[in-house]
């Protein structure tokens, strides 16, 4: 007799945070049974970047569950609770936790939820129209073994991968990484004689501000150099806040593709630019430095775009710049060149592969329903939803934590066509629409 294969109501692909809420937001429900599978041997969320004293940019309510339901064992507060640290929590009196303490969060949460399976990447997947389901190809990263799962409904949480433009890619690996990786270079840079960060965004000044703490002990010369026109804040007012609201999601997604491009393009201040505290960090540094008659070995550079990056002869690199707005250029050396230069939503060949089966637009980029599925080219009751590469159809806070138990809510309650997680109509003081 021929053996049914088990076919899951949802395989998700990934478990960074989106995803793990999924998971933890489903558990409880009898009508889904799912699996999510991550290549990474555990949860780890951006180790690189774990750097002692950076905090979380939203407050710890935007952890896995609460925003949907606060009686999920799965709570921050129950980590807390777990962890018998109620206390220290209670007297330390923050909302934005360390950022090393939500990781820790998520492993808590990851290790409990059967439903997430480590050590395992996604390859390949199928639509087998007869049988309404999909079929998807999952490779044990250890013993490379490839086997096959059975789900009605899929869901994509792969995240973002770090950029690096293509001169500095040429001569990477050694003295040229990725911010992502600051955290294991840490040691060469102590024992360097020259650093510099380029790029300015959170990552850029939370890099550069640990590197500042250390620079008198470490004893190397410290540049910070940006194309942008300064070291700029983020925007981070209460009102601006409300852009990564479900408000601003819903009344930005109805927008003309073209208009909702050009808008996104415009506000990168509420993404990229520099926390507050950091830049007051790194000024109070700057200017602790500066006391007494110690020359200050720091330099910190706007309006200079690096276009090219060679090794040299005494062993380190040297940048090629152009003053963007004197149009002269300029060459500067360091031993060690670290890229700030930020990260892309990460969309696996498997899905765009998929020609046939889905709907893209003029920029090759997948059309998306505002209920987070992608939108395929024969209606089909068998959905892929989608976490990642959503900013051009749902906007600025496509990867906010802050939205991903409201996104969470709009997939559970689609998957199982019931009010599971009921959703608010309003949800700020301000109004987007007419
Ligand atoms: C340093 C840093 C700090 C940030 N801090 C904040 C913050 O404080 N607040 C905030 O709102 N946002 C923050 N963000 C933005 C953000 O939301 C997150 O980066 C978040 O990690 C996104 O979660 P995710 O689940 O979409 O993806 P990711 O965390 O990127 O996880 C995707 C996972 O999918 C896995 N994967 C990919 N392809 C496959 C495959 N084929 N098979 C199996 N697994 C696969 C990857 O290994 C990865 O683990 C930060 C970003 C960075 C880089």
């Amino acid at each position: 007799m021929e053996q049914r294969e088990k076919v899951y109501d949802l395989i998700g692909v990934g478990v960074g945070p989106f995803n793990l809420s999924l998971a933890a937001l489903s558990e409880p429900l009898e009508d889904v049974e799912a699996l999510f599978f991550e290549k990474q041997p555990a949860f780890e969320w951006h180790p690189g970047m774990l750097i002692e004293g950076t905090k979380m940019q939203v407050p710890f309510l935007a952890d896995l569950v609460t925003m949907a339901d606060p009686t999920n064992p799965y709570s921050f507060l129950n980590y807390i609770n777990k962890n018998g640290r109620m206390y220290p929590f209670y007297f330390l009196q923050r909302l934005d936790i360390p950022r090393r303490e939500y990781n820790d969060y998520c492993q808590w949460a990851a290790e409990q939820l059967t439903s997430c399976v480590f050590g395992k990447e996604v390859v390949g997947l199928t639509l087998e129209e007869e049988k309404s389901l999909y079929v998807v190809e999952v490779r044990d990263v250890g013993t490379q073994e490839i086997r096959t799962y059975f789900a009605e409904n899929l869901v994509l949480g792969t995240g973002s991968v770090p950029v690096m433009p293509a001169s500095f890619r040429k001569v990477e690996g050694g003295g040229v990484f990725h911010t992502s990786e600051f955290l294991s270079h840490y040691d060469d840079c102590r024992n360097a004689e020259s650093i510099t960060v380029v790029g300015s965004g959170q990552s850029a000044a939370e890099t550069f501000r640990e590197l500042l703490k250390e620079q008198r002990s470490g004893g190397y010369r410290l540049d910070w150099i940006t194309r942008s026109a300064g070291f700029e804040s983020m925007e981070e007012s209460k009102l601006s806040l409300e852009h990564f609201s479900p408000d601003y999601v819903d009344y930005f997604y109805q927008l003309p593709q073209k208009q909702k491009d050009d808008i996104f393009a415009g506000q990168g201040l509420y993404y990229k630019g520099i926390s507050n505290h950091t830049i007051n960090d790194i000024y109070n540094l700057l200017y602790e430095h500066s006391v007494g008659r110690e020359t200050l070995n720091v330099g910190l550079k706007v309006l200079s775009e690096i276009n090219g990056v060679e090794r040299n002869e005494s062993g380190g690199y040297t940048l090629e710049g152009r003053h963007i707005q004197k149009d002269e250029t300029f060459s500067h050396d360091s031993e060690v060149i670290i890229a700030a230069t930020g990260y892309q939503p990460y969309v696996p060949d498997f899905v765009t592969e998929l020609t046939d089966l889905l709907v893209w637009d003029d920029e090759g980029r997948y059309k998306v329903t505002e209920d987070y599925r992608l939108v395929q080219q024969k209606p089909n009751s068998n959905h892929i939803y989608v976490h990642s590469g959503i900013s051009h159809t749902h906007g600025v806070g496509s990867t906010n934590l802050g939205l991903s138990v409201h996104r969470n809510k709009v997939i559970i309650n689609h998957l199982t066509k019931r009010n599971v997680y009921p959703l608010n109509e309003t949800n700020v003081f301000q109004t987007f629409d007419v």
